[in-house]
């Protein structure tokens, strides 16, 4: 809920003024070999704040929503694993933020 004062109070108010430009190609992949032997408790799972990566039921494949990136490169650098392979969305593509 948006609070009176007009700062946004939660996260869901935040992420509702971002918009998005998405390319036809993810700008993120995920090697899911390296997935299938995760050591850090799948930490992409709960780190991105965007919610970007899921699992995918049954299969226990990581899933990647690309759309909903916010560009912010904390799955990169928290996936020790190396499974991430992240990198800026082609130009004029990707998320565009409202300041103010
Ligand atoms: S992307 Fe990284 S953190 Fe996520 S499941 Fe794969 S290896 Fe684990
Ligand atoms: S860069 Fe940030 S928003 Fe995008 S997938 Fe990684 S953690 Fe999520």
């Amino acid at each position: 809920m948006i609070a009176e004062s007009g700062l946004l109070s939660t996260i869901e108010d935040k992420l509702y003024r971002v918009q998005y430009r998405h390319a036809n190609e993810s700008h993120i992949r995920v090697d899911q070999e390296i997935c299938r032997g995760c050591h850090i408790e799948r930490i992409c799972l709960s780190i991105c704040p965007a919610k970007v990566y899921s699992l995918e039921e049954g299969s226990g494949k990581i899933l990647v929503n690309f759309e909903n990136c916010l560009e912010c490169g904390t799955c990169w650098i928290a996936c020790t694993e190396g499974a991430i392979d992240w990198r800026n969305p082609q130009g004029g593509f990707g998320v565009r933020f409202q300041h103010g």
